[in-house]
């Protein structure tokens, strides 16, 4: 679905550079594709390519969706599959400016002040159960946002008025002031620039041409979120201003923790106490898994820490482009537990048991309980 190219390929970067060395990249690169000096045909495509892979690239936690899900995890092309059109990036522009602390010597030929603003970004935080989370949902949110006022058209002026010529600047929108030689040049305080005054401000919005409105949203998470995960709604945020476009939604989610499952990315943990004589002779049992219980061998000889793979019980994975490639596994790690309060039977069969078992005490040389729960968990 999306032929969009690797954002470490369009930076020229290897997959594991260093924020310094991609912002080194994309200072080079942006400079030579600036559409101001470069006149090459598809030289303003490249800057906005470069700098979406920059936006993405430079922000550690939309880099890290990238790396897990590809174009899919930030907006690009394709979406998470049915997923609202994830297209708006940031003004390219924008973040030029914003890394050259300045327009870097260009010219602001595109982007003309007190014109059109893009509306701010919103942000949203989703908490969802655990198996929400690993199973996806579709959830309605509430999001109180500024829109556009339908009655003056965001203008801010009352239907049936208009504004008039601002005085103090005759409708220029500047101020000079000559000091000495010198003609200072200034926005005019009293009309903002826009060199028109408002007489009437609309009623409905007093003026500000927009107006707080909660909106209904329907938010389809994929399979596989997990806690800080971001999902872009675009063109969800914040309307423009004076008819630029609207800002983005970032609906951020938080997952509950689970009573007894831990999860590290697609892999679910649980751990399990089994009595001594399950760990000494085997046994069959039944789980719990994501998918509801399981029966799984429990091994004749099992000590604690020992671990068994569930496969294909664990979290779906996503694939770049937003499909299924599948599921990671459950891991189940076995706590060996020692009765307590015996009954007097229990006790004497023990003891039964005790005078046939070598007495002597060994130190383990073997890996601890805790190095191999360490194992287990990849830490
Ligand atoms: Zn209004
Ligand atoms: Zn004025």
């Amino acid at each position: 679905m999306s032929n969009k190219r690797d954002y470490y390929e369009v930076l020229g970067v290897a997959k594991g550079a260093s924020p310094e060395e991609i912002k080194k990249s994309y200072r080079q690169l942006a400079r030579k594709y600036h559409p101001d000096v470069n006149k090459e045909p598809d030289a303003e495509d490249k800057f906005k390519e470069i700098n979406e892979a920059y936006e993405i690239l430079s922000d550690d936690q939309k880099r890290g969706m990238y790396d897990r899900f590809g174009h899919a995890g930030v907006g690009g092309a394709g979406g998470f599959g049915g997923f609202q059109d994830f297209g708006g990036f940031r003004d390219p522009f924008e973040i030029f400016e914003e890394v050259f602390g300045g327009l870097g010597g260009f010219s602001r030929s595109r982007r003309q002040r007190g014109g059109p603003r893009r509306g701010a970004d919103l942000r949203y935080e989703m908490t969802l159960e655990f198996e929400e989370a690993v199973f996806g949902i579709e959830k309605e949110i509430e999001v109180p946002r500024q829109e556009t006022c339908n009655t003056c058209n965001g203008n801010g002026v009352e239907p049936g008025t208009s504004p008039i010529r601002c005085p103090e600047c005759n409708g220029t929108g500047e101020i000079r002031r000559q000091t000495g030689f010198f003609i200072n040049i200034g926005t005019c305080p009293r009309c903002q620039g826009r060199g028109e005054i408002i007489t009437s401000p609309c009623r409905e919005c007093r003026g500000q041409g927009r107006i707080v409105k909660t909106r209904r949203l329907s938010v389809k998470v994929p399979a596989g979120v997990d806690n800080g995960t971001q999902i872009r709604l675009s063109g969800e945020g914040e309307s423009g201003a004076l008819g630029g476009p609207p800002g983005n939604l970032y609906v951020v989610i938080r997952v509950k923790p689970h009573e007894y499952f831990r999860r590290n990315e697609e892999t679910i943990h649980l751990e399990l106490g089994i009595n001594i004589t399950q760990a000494a002779l085997g046994d069959e049992v039944e789980v719990p898994t994501l998918d509801g219980k399981e029966m799984m061998t429990i091994p004749a000889g099992t000590q604690t820490g020992d671990t068994i793979r569930l496969r294909g019980k664990g979290v779906p994975r996503l694939r770049r482009d937003g499909s299924n490639m599948g599921r990671g596994d459950q891991i189940v790690t076995l706590q060996v537990r020692t009765p307590t309060n015996l009954s007097k039977e229990q006790r004497h069969l023990l003891l039964e048991l005790g005078k046939t078992l070598d007495r002597e005490v060994i130190p383990q040389k073997e890996k601890s309980f805790f190095d191999r729960i360490r194992d287990a968990l990849g830490m």
